[in-house]
C-alpha cells in the first residue's frame, strides 16, 4: 500500500520514533509546527476517523496523555492542542493520526475558530439534536 505512515511503521522511511508499543507508534511531525509537535498513529491502517474500530481507538488514545505528559514535561509549554483531521479540507495523510501540538507564547500557531454564539434559537439546537442521535441510534 502507498501510504507513507505505513512506510515508517514499516521502517521503509525513516522518522523520529517517540514511543511504539505492539499497535502504536508516536513520532516526530517533520513539519514541527511547534517545538514538540508529535503524531501519534495505529499501526493497522485506517484511513480515517469513520474507520476506526473500538479496539484501535482505544489503543491509540490511551497513549495520548502519556505523550502529551511527556511534552509538558520536556518543553514546560503554556497548552497543548490536540488535532485530527479527517478528509477536507485538511486530512493530507490518510493513515489516521492524533496531532499533539505544544503551545508556546506568540508560537504564531493558528487554530482559528468561528464563533456562532447566539445566533441559533433552541428549535435549531433541537433539530440537530434529533438528526444526529438518529445517525447515533443506527451507527455501527
Ligand atoms: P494532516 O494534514 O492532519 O493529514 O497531517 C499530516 C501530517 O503528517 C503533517 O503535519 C505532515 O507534516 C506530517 N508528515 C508527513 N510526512 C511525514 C514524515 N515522513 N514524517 C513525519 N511527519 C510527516
Ligand atoms: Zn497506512
Amino acid at each position: 500500500m502507498d501510504c507513507i505512515f505505513c512506510k515508517i511503521i514499516e521502517g521503509e522511511i525513516p522518522s523520529y520514533k517517540l514511543y511504539e508499543d505492539d499497535n502504536v507508534l508516536a513520532f516526530l511531525d517533520i513539519t514541527q509546527g511547534t517545538k514538540g509537535h508529535t503524531l501519534i498513529i495505529p499501526k493497522k491502517h485506517v484511513r480515517n476517523v469513520y474507520e476506526l474500530d473500538e479496539e484501535t481507538t482505544l489503543n491509540v488514545f490511551k497513549v495520548v496523555p502519556k505523550i502529551a505528559r511527556a511534552l509538558k514535561d520536556a518543553f514546560n509549554p503554556i497548552g497543548l492542542n490536540i488535532i485530527n483531521n479527517n478528509d477536507k479540507p485538511l486530512q493530507s495523510v490518510f493513515h489516521f493520526h492524533i496531532h499533539l501540538i505544544p503551545r508556546y507564547e506568540d508560537d504564531g500557531m493558528t487554530l482559528n475558530t468561528i464563533n456562532h454564539y447566539g445566533e441559533y434559537n433552541p428549535e435549531y439546537f433541537e433539530s440537530l439534536v434529533k438528526t444526529i442521535k438518529e445517525q447515533i441510534k443506527s451507527a455501527k
